[in-house]
């Protein structure tokens, strides 16, 4: 593992995600931050939910998508490119993909929510699909990659990915001012990584925490240890944060930059679930309530602070969403 301190010249800096803001203007939506007097009262916070369910392609992965082939060179980028992902990031190579005339191939576990498959397909990229507790996605990625010509944009551990994960919380900060605390959904580290860099920057007194499945607590260990810790594969309703280790660019970020790393359960995502379709009539996926969750649940001292939260994502099926949030209803 790389020394956390030595920089290295993969490793993103706050120029980079101010580039990144640039090259996706236009492109990415700028979602709204929202607000709701009831999670207030809940929390005696004030918190400000920067909405990236409403983000294009329905999660925030569209943003480190769309930059990471941006800055692709020409010729580069027209041999093609391949994600391996459990659904987000690969709807968001797709998309981003087609937006920008690039043939994409996407490698994803054959137990992907159906409406991530569908999507990913009906962005007009080619799915390979892999057994997700048997097979490498990784090697397999590299392999056809390598066959292909194709680049491989990794879902989080890549500088222009992380940097375009970061323009959310460029965005929110600009729009909120100051925040005491920012709470970020915390997978493989790029959505936290890059809100890091953001907000070191803009937002210097800012506390920066991540938030992790129980079942998967990777990050927090890893955290911890002040090393990358590897763990099987989570079993978690939390499909978007089932990474089993940080990545060599996102952990050194992390270990600096990063104040902390809590969990939560995923009864507690649930419950996130129907406030925000309850309350603030949103639909958000399980991992997408990470952040939120830890907030509500007290797992965070908010009290009496300006509090970012981040909803990474909306992509759950229906008739999941419809049982999840009828539960005990
Ligand atoms: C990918 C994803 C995450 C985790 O992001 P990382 O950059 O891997 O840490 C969180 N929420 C949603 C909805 C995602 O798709």
């Amino acid at each position: 593992m790389q020394d956390p301190t030595s920089p290295s010249p993969e490793r993103p800096t706050f120029a980079d995600v101010a580039r990144a803001a640039e090259r996706i203007a236009g492109a990415a939506h700028r979602t709204p931050v929202l607000t709701s007097r009831t999670a207030d009262a809940i929390t005696g916070a004030r918190l400000f939910f920067k909405a990236e369910n409403l983000q294009r392609g329905g999660a925030f992965k569209f943003r480190g998508a769309y930059n990471a082939i941006s800055a692709l060179p020409e010729a580069v980028r027209a041999r093609g490119v391949i994600a391996f992902s459990s659904g987000n990031h690969a709807q968001a190579i797709a998309l981003a993909s087609r937006l920008l005339g690039v043939p994409a191939t996407i490698v994803m576990p054959h137990d992907a929510p159906a409406v991530k498959v569908t999507a990913t397909r009906g962005y007009g990229a080619e799915v390979v699909s892999y057994d997700r507790y048997t097979e490498d996605r990784e090697a397999l990625g590299r392999e056809i990659a390598a066959a292909r010509g194709l680049s491989l944009i990794p879902p989080y551990d890549h500088r222009e990915v992380i940097a375009g994960q970061g323009t959310l919380a460029l965005e929110l900060i600009e729009e909120t001012g100051s925040l005491d605390m920012l709470v970020a959904c915390l997978g493989g580290g790029g959505q936290l990584a890059g809100c890091a860099l953001a907000a070191a920057e803009c937002a210097p007194d800012c506390r920066v925490v991540g938030v992790e499945p129980e079942a998967g607590n990777d990050g927090q260990q890893s955290f911890r240890a002040g090393r990358i810790v590897t763990i099987p594969v989570p079993r978690t309703i939390a499909d978007g944060a089932q990474s089993t280790y940080l990545g060599q660019l996102t952990f050194p970020i992390i270990a600096e930059r990063v104040d902390d790393i809590v969990t939560v359960t995923d009864a507690e995502l649930v419950e996130t679930m129907r406030f925000f379709a309850a309350r603030m009539k949103l639909v958000v996926e399980p991992t997408g309530c990470l952040a939120a969750a830890a907030v509500l649940h007290g797992r965070l001292d908010v009290r009496g602070k300006r509090v970012g939260v981040v909803i990474s994502g909306g992509n759950v099926d229906l008739a999941t969403f419809a049982r999840l949030v009828g539960e005990g209803a």
